[in-house]
């Protein structure tokens, strides 16, 4: 027999069993914690190893117990450092410290349903739709259900099915992962009326599409491009002079107007001009939990909730409770990395590269380029800073604990540090420590 095989069939002897390591106790305490099935995982990969001859028998428990995960969860904890505020892939919005402390406990019984003064059946989730009523107080009536989509669906089921919907041609939007607009209109009974043309549209277009068939007329904003050049489209305020209601779809969930994104639409100024109903989302730029916001028109949003439907696109406790809070409490992470200083940047980006160097690992700052991301602000940049890396980091960053995900650009692995909040700095720097160690210095 080659010699190899007998060096394999050596190394598959050597290895220990699984209930051998499983017997380690601090795989037992850990069994206790996350759940058999995700440390056999982790005991199974670091045999594997061993039989590959890269770890010795001895090492495959300490193995195991490097590999588990933090949590009962294949779900890995990841530090956002594309510079990509609201990262569609990472999860958009992370939730404040506030959002979490708030889902934790809503994560036990609650009051969610019950009015604990009298003992009787209370209205849901009366706190958190209270903090949006007043976040918003040009919404005669507001409303929470699952996600944008939800929202865009519900009002198209309650107002406009076998009706007719008004879209210009230039707003029949794919949101991403081929969710289009158009199609979700459709689905749920409506007949879409296309007006326009693909970068032109007026006011008089609308006008002549309209009829009696109309439920009304939608605007969406088209949140992850831009057309420019010979273009036109009709402001909501201009939209509302027409005979039916206008629905804006503002996508981002900005409620109010924010200096950095002047260009982006906000529920009160749409509201203001003369928006019956604006849906949008809850976990891009308003910094919450998936959620989709519906507000508006007291009589429109009081039917649309009776409906028959809402049930099925009812929010749970926890994002009642996530909600509220982002609301209420303090900045939540993607407002405050909207709102970060460029100078400050650039500050902590030569600060943890110095502290690198130190370390020999080749390190270096510079200015760099953030984006709003998915969530909105197409074509926005953000001025931004970055601790700059060779490129060969980037995979062994991704593979940490947690994970650490920058940009490729020009060659180079960039940790944009406008969407790492400072607190996180410490983590940053002993993952590229870590990284540097195994790829060997
Ligand atoms: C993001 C977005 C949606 C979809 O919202 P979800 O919360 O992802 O369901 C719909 N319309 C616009 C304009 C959007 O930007």
């Amino acid at each position: 027999m080659p010699k190899t095989t007998d060096a394999a069939a050596d190394l598959r002897r050597a290895t220990p069993r699984t209930d051998a390591v499983l017997a380690d106790p601090r795989l037992v305490a850990a069994v206790a914690r996350l759940g058999r099935r995700l440390v056999k995982d982790a005991v199974t990969t670091a045999q594997q190893r061993c039989r590959a001859g890269e770890l010795a028998p001895e090492e495959v428990a300490d193995a195991a117990v490097a590999a588990l995960p933090e949590a009962a969860t294949t779900l890995r904890r990841v530090v956002n450092a594309t510079g990509v505020v609201v990262h569609t892939n990472l999860g958009r919005a992370p939730l404040s410290a506030a959002a979490l402390e708030a889902l934790t406990l809503a994560a036990g019984p609650t009051d969610v349903e019950l009015d604990l003064a009298t003992g009787r059946r209370g209205p849901r989730g009366s706190g958190a739709l209270a903090a949006l009523a007043a976040a918003v107080p040009d919404a005669g009536g507001v409303h929470v259900v699952n996600n944008g989509a939800a929202a865009l669906a519900l009002v198209t089921l309650g107002l406009a099915a076998g009706r007719n919907v008004v879209l210009a041609r230039g707003e029949m939007v794919e949101i991403g992962d081929g969710f289009r607009i158009p199609e979700l209109l459709e689905s749920v009974g409506a007949t879409l009326r296309e007006v326009g043309t693909t970068n032109r549209v007026r006011l008089e277009d609308y006008a002549a599409a309209v009829d009696d068939d109309t439920a009304f007329v939608l605007k969406v904003h088209p949140s992850n491009f831009l057309v420019s050049g010979f273009t036109s489209s009709v402001p909501v305020g201009e939209l509302s002079r027409l005979p039916v209601p206008v629905v804006a779809d503002i996508g981002s969930g900005l409620l109010a107007p924010h200096p950095r994104l002047p260009d982006e639409p906000d529920a009160t100024t749409t509201l203001r001009a003369g928006a019956a109903l604006v849906t949008a989302s809850g976990d891009k730029l308003l910094g919450g939990p998936q959620a989709g916001l519906l507000l508006g028109r007291a009589d429109l949003v009081q039917a649309l909730r009776r409906h028959p439907f809402a049930r099925a696109l009812r929010v749970d406790k926890l994002t009642l409770a996530a909600l509220e809070a982002t609301l209420t409490g303090p900045t939540p992470p993607v407002r405050a990395a909207l709102e970060a200083e460029p100078a400050e940047l650039l500050g902590r980006a030569r600060a943890l590269a110095a502290r690198l160097a130190d370390d020999a690992v080749a390190a270096g700052a510079e200015e760099s380029r953030a984006a709003v991301g998915g969530g909105g602000a197409p074509g926005v940049e953000l001025p931004s800073a970055a601790v700059t890396l060779p490129v060969r980091f980037a995979t062994m960053l991704r593979r940490g604990t947690p994970a650490v995900v920058g940009r490729v650009e020009h060659d180079r692995l960039l940790l944009d540090l406008r969407t790492v909040p400072p607190e996180q700095d410490e983590e940053l720097v002993a993952a590229v420590r870590a990284a540097a160690a195994a790829l060997g210095g």
